[in-house]
């Protein structure tokens, strides 16, 4: 490469992973999984390598982790809280063993699991536990120590009357507890943590004690960083000593002597790694023998006596079964593969998306093909390539038609997508009628999936508008419907009747045109019969429409079909009222910047957000320096860490109603 392109290429990759390590850090929010990030730490560091004054101090090669925020009072470590040095192939391990036995030819190597969470350090005065930090930048931490005390297995008081012990271990949240704690968030429609590494950090940096009590951490212990009292001469027997002394120490670790060894401890260590209730990212090599350590010595960043071997994302093989086709929302056709169960990164899987028929087609991958699939952590599984076609196999097509109606699918012009483009087609309508009703859009109380399925299948509505013919006879005749829920139902679809015009734009179900365009439409527009008679062109001009969401809107409101289900919903006594809102001028909350986070009490988040809207707020998801004010509710995480850390004003539920009333 040349050394302007490496200059361009240096700049762009720090620029992303300093994005990613914010990301990951501060906000316990990655939106790439860590094999990308490392593969881009490598293509960074390999150019650095090449260009060596291309090198600056800034870049994220140069540092450890995160900052420690200012919500903990920080704590300087004494000894300094290192990373480890990655490798992603055997061959490195084996350089790796080389280096350390030229320098040593007797060395021998403890090799533990790598377990995926985060970094602390514990210690002890006269075996009593005084102080509990996170590793910050490796030099300044976080006191938590609270929160620390909320994890079982971190004895208070040590067997065992030493003046200074201080320990390292790796705090993480077991899977099982980190399932259960996605699937809470999901009923609170709260943002959900990405992987249990994330969910552990965010949890240990909580404000109050009490939150991070109820996520069960827990920890393994693998380094001892300091000890008064007492002599060592290798790591393996500092781990026993911690061991005696109640700590619970990093388990199926091995002594080995060589390269051999260590790969077939390596392969040990990954093939438990699916039975393991905790998630492990790799395995840690460590010199074994203190002397040793000592002198081989350390980067600014790693110590040179240990590497860390990350397994790659998990690929396995399996046997693709099938091809299913579903048909989604807007009429799309994607193909589904459907293969034997396998276990990869420690779910079950046993289909993933096939995108669509260029995929399918670039990679050859057929029915009864051995397929490779892969999953890293969070990510969701993909079909990376067909290993081997199975016999008699052909080329596969997706079909023709809809699989659900028949209808002859196009493709659209400039687009990989095949679409279905019967708008009556049972699945689409399925998904359509779920979308009508959904809480965001005509929010009918009680009309779920399942009633919907059996609305279709006893062929009691054909279209939207079918919703409001719906007699109590008809509903009595379902599973399930009693004088009750039949009442109840009916009342709510009644109740839809004067949702206003936006909600029934976005109810449409239009492509590209989410509840935010529809209510800018709205807005902009006032009436629907003023939206029907406009041009692309105007509709374009509105600020925050494209090309695009223009040419969908003024397609989906000249098609017959649209208008002829427009009809009928007018006919049924829809109302589509719309006032523009009036919002405030001379408020507290005007033209303020707003973070909603954590639980409120009194009201949900969507509601609070609509009456700050109203106020002339603008809401935002996340917490910048831009923010002004971030109102923060029960169990508020790192949004509320980060805002305390930029010295964004914080409220509580309590002081927004006040400022409300
Ligand atoms: P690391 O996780 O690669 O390795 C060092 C850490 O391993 C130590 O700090 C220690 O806490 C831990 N560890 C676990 N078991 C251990 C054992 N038995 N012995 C010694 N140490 C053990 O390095 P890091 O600096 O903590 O984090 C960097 C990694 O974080 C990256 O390689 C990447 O995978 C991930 N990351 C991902 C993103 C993203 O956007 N996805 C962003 C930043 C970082």
């Amino acid at each position: 490469m040349e050394y302007q392109q490496a200059k361009e290429r240096i700049q762009e990759l720090s620029r992303l992973l300093t994005q990613y390590e914010y990301e990951y850090y501060v906000l316990d929010n990655p939106s790439v999984d860590d094999y990308t990030y490392d593969m881009l730490m490598h293509e960074l560091a390999d150019l650095e390598r090449q260009f060596p004054d291309l090198l600056s101090p800034q870049s994220p090669t140069q540092r450890v982790g995160g900052k420690a925020s200012n919500t903990f009072e920080k704590v300087s470590h004494k000894v300094q809280m290192q990373s480890l040095q990655d490798v992603f192939s055997f061959e490195q391990v084996g350089e790796f063993v080389t280096r350390c036995r030229e320098e040593f030819p007797e060395v021998a190597f403890s090799v533990e699991p790598k377990i995926d969470g985060l970094s602390v350090s514990l210690e002890y005065h006269d075996g009593k536990f005084i102080l509990g930090s996170t590793r910050g930048d490796g030099f300044v931490g976080e006191d938590v120590t609270a929160n620390l005390k909320t994890i079982r297995t971190i004895p208070l008081t040590l067997k065992g009357n030493i003046p200074l012990v201080e320990a390292r271990g790796e705090v993480y949240m077991p899977r099982e507890q980190f399932f259960e704690l996605v699937k809470q968030q999901e009923e609170n429609d709260e943002q959900t943590f990405k992987n249990p590494r994330n969910a552990a950090a965010g949890s240990l940096r909580q404000k109050y004690s009490e939150v991070t009590a109820k996520r069960k951490l827990d920890i393994f212990i693998f380094n001892l960083q300091r000890c008064e009292g007492k002599n060592f001469q290798t790591h393996d027997e500092t781990l026993q000593f911690l061991e005696d002394m109640g700590f619970r120490v990093i388990p199926n670790r091995k002594i080995c002597h060589n390269t051999e060894e260590i790969l077939s401890a390596i392969a040990e260590i990954g093939e438990s790694r699916n039975n393991l209730p905790y998630d492990i990212d790799g395995v840690v090599i460590k010199v074994n023998a203190l002397s040793q350590r000592d002198a081989m010595g350390a980067t600014s960043k790693t110590p040179k006596w240990a590497i860390a071997y990350k397994f790659p994302p998990e690929e396995k093989e399996t046997i693709l079964r099938d091809i299913e086709v579903n048909v989604g929302r807007t009429g799309a056709l994607t193909p589904v593969a459907v293969f034997d169960t396998i276990q990869l990164a420690g779910t079950s899987v046993s289909r993933a998306v096939l995108h669509n028929q260029d995929f399918i087609t670039e990679k050859d991958i057929r029915i009864g093909d051995k397929i490779i699939v892969r999953k890293a952590g969070d990510i969701i599984p993909e079909v990376l390539r067909s290993a081997e076609h199975g016999e008699n196999s052909v080329p596969y097509h997706l079909p023709e038609c809809c699989p659900v109606c028949g209808a002859k699918a196009v493709r659209d012009e400039g687009e990989a997508v095949l679409r279905c483009p019967n708008i009556s087609c049972p699945a689409q309508l399925h998904k359509q009628l779920v979308h009508f009703a959904s809480r965001d859009a005509m929010n009918i109380d009680g009309l779920g999936t399942a009633i919907i399925t059996q609305l279709l299948e006893n062929h009691l509505v054909s279209d939207i508008a079918g919703l409001y013919q719906l007699t109590k006879e008809q509903l009595l005749t379902l599973d399930g419907f009693k004088d009750k829920s039949a009442d109840n139902l009916l009342k709510a679809i009644e109740k839809s009747k004067s949702a206003p015009l936006d909600r029934v734009i976005f109810g449409l179900g239009i492509r590209n045109i989410g509840q935010k365009g529809a209510t800018l439409l709205c807005a902009h527009f006032g009436s629907l019969s003023a939206i029907e008679s406009a041009d692309k062109e105007e509709i374009s001009q509105i600020e925050g429409f494209g090309e695009i969401m223009a040419e969908n809107v003024w397609n989906a409101l000249h098609d017959s079909s649209v208008q002829e289900l427009l009809e009928k919903l007018i006919d049924s006594g829809l109302t589509m009222p719309f006032e523009k809102k009036e919002v405030a001028t001379d408020h507290f909350f005007t033209g303020k910047t707003v973070c909603l986070t954590g639980t409120l009490s009194q009201m949900k988040r969507s509601e609070a957000k609509e009456i700050l809207e109203s106020l002339g707020a603008k809401v935002t998801g996340s917490v910048s320096k831009k923010t002004d004010c971030v109102i923060a509710g029960e169990d508020a995480g790192s949004k509320l860490t980060k805002a305390q850390s930029l010295g964004v004003a914080v409220l509580t539920e309590n002081e927004f109603l006040e400022k409300i009333k």
